[in-house]
């Protein structure tokens, strides 16, 4: 059975503990992790900022060259890569609508070469007789990066390429549940970076509190639950650590009644459906107008029963197991509770009797807000649908939330879409579509979803502190 080792220092580094990860599709293990102790974080952070003088004041134009020379290794490391991320996440290889394993190596390949090319110029604020002054951004130190089981490599990519991009050292602590993509990938770009610039610690939650209550860490970057991003905001106050926190969000899509129905539900089936619906910005609580309910209800169900679930390593599934026995355990007590609601489930609703974490695509009418499958981030295969009256209706229940990080507004007329779209209550709004993110547009979330954005020219500020420089003149 394989192992994978932590790289601290530029070295590969094992512990004397270890720890099974298990492969989703299976309910069984497949591999080995090293164990981090406490010494192992405080010598990752020590490296971590050894290497900080040098790697931030290395020319601007050689880390951009090193950060494409990542994205070329991720690029040459494909096949291993995806393997790895279909065997400990369960996630498709191909996947429904193409959003699988080799999506997430594409992903992580585009936005180590994005982010590479962004640069933050320096901003003249004035430059006459009396004085020069500008304002430039200088990297924050030792980012601690934590990360979830959902897509270890692309959230691991997210957060490390642009906390390297602009000179900051880091330490990644990625989820017990998947941690081996990064680990993988910390090791071959470590043949790329100079020793100590990324260092990655592996095990449980423990080792995440200790980074990022750590004195000598200058920044957190996170992303997963809500729950933990609070206590991790509250962990980081004993030095003020700058904060980047992507939580939970409980998406909306408001569907007006001109829409195509038979054109439209296969695109709203993926965006909720992808990855089993553990993405952050799935959609997650879809509201129909009440012409067109009957119709879009239809639709789905004849798509949930028609999807390909099974093992992720065969190239035609679809939509892979739950990632956790927590998680399916969440998808099945939200799917029971519905019978204490007035919905009806129409498509789904068990688990399915195989090994692994698997359940049933599950479609759910007639719910209502203040339901418990409405009201908490399901993060599975089981989406309400609610019904509404007028758009005023439909974005009045979207808003009904204490989440907010996307939600889109679908309709033949991009005018009134666009216009209630303004008016969603989250971080990024989509007309039309739903969750695609791209490498130069600021993402975040607002009310619970999160604090900051990643991504683009925004993104990379978020890794820096503003520096203001006067020369005074004359
Ligand atoms: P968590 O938020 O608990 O875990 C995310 C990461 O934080 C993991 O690496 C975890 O480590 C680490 N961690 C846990 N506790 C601490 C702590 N006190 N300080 C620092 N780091 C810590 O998510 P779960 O895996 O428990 O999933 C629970 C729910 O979170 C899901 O049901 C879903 O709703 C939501 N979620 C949202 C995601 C998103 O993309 N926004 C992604 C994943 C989950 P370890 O795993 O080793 O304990």
């Amino acid at each position: 059975m394989q192992h994978y080792k932590m790289t601290i220092d530029g070295q590969g580094v094992d512990a004397e503990d270890k720890f099974a990860v298990i492969n989703p599709a299976k309910g069984q293990h497949f591999a080995t992790c090293a164990l981090a102790t406490l010494t192992h974080v405080d010598l990752a952070v020590k490296s971590a900022r050894d290497a900080f003088p040098a790697w931030s004041q290395l020319q601007d134009s050689e880390r951009q060259h090193l950060m494409h020379e990542i994205g070329q290794m991720l690029e040459a490391n494909m096949p291993e890569l995806t393997q790895l991320i279909t065997q400990e996440t369960g996630k498709p290889l191909n996947g429904l609508n193409g959003v699988g394993a080799n999506m997430e190596l594409m992903g992580s390949i585009g936005w180590s070469h994005v982010t590479a090319d962004i640069t933050l110029p320096v901003e003249v604020i004035q430059d006459n007789e009396e004085a020069y002054v500008q304002a430039y951004r200088k990297p924050l130190g030792v980012v601690a990066s934590i990360t979830p089981w959902n897509w270890p490599l692309m959230i691991a990519i997210w957060h490390v390429i642009a906390a390297l991009r602009v000179g900051n050292t880091v330490v990644i602590k990625p989820s017990e549940n998947s941690p081996l993509s990064t680990a993988r990938f910390v090791e071959l770009a470590n043949q790329i970076l100079p020793a100590g610039v990324l260092n990655v610690v592996t095990g449980f939650g423990d080792l995440g509190q200790a980074l990022v209550s750590h004195d000598d860490v200058n920044k957190v970057v996170f992303t997963g639950s809500t729950e933990t991003g609070k206590k991790i905001m509250a962990s980081a106050s004993g030095n003020l650590k700058r904060l980047t926190l992507e939580l939970g969000g409980n998406d909306a899509a408001i569907v007006l009644p001109d829409v195509d129905v038979k054109a439209v539900a296969p695109q709203l089936f993926g965006a909720a459906f992808h990855n089993n619906g553990q993405t952050c910005a799935c959609l997650k609580r879809l509201y129909v107008h009440e012409d067109i309910y009957d119709a879009i209800c239809q639709e789905l169900v004849v798509l949930a029963n028609q999807v390909k679930v099974g093992d992720g390593l065969d190239n035609d599934t679809q939509l892979g197991p739950l990632q956790n026995e927590a998680q399916l355990q969440q998808v099945i007590a939200l799917s029971a509770s519905v019978e204490s609601s007035e919905g009806r489930i129409l498509a789904g609703g068990n688990r399915i009797d195989r090994e692994g974490y698997f359940f049933e695509p599950t479609i759910v009418v007639d719910m209502k807000n203040g339901d418990a499958l409405v009201e908490q981030e399901q993060f599975g295969p089981i989406l309400p649908v609610i019904k509404f009256t007028d758009a005023e209706h439909g974005l009045e229940l979207a808003n009904d939330s204490l989440n907010g990080l996307g939600g889109s507004v679908w309709s033949a007329n991009a005018e009134i879409a666009t216009e209630l779209a303004q008016r969603l209550e989250c971080g990024t709004a989509w007309v039309n579509s739903h969750g695609d993110v791209q490498p130069d547009a600021p993402f975040g979330g607002v009310k619970q979803s999160g604090v900051g954005v990643e991504f683009g020219r925004y993104g990379l500020e978020e890794c820096t502190s503003l520096h203001t420089l006067k020369v005074k003149k004359g």
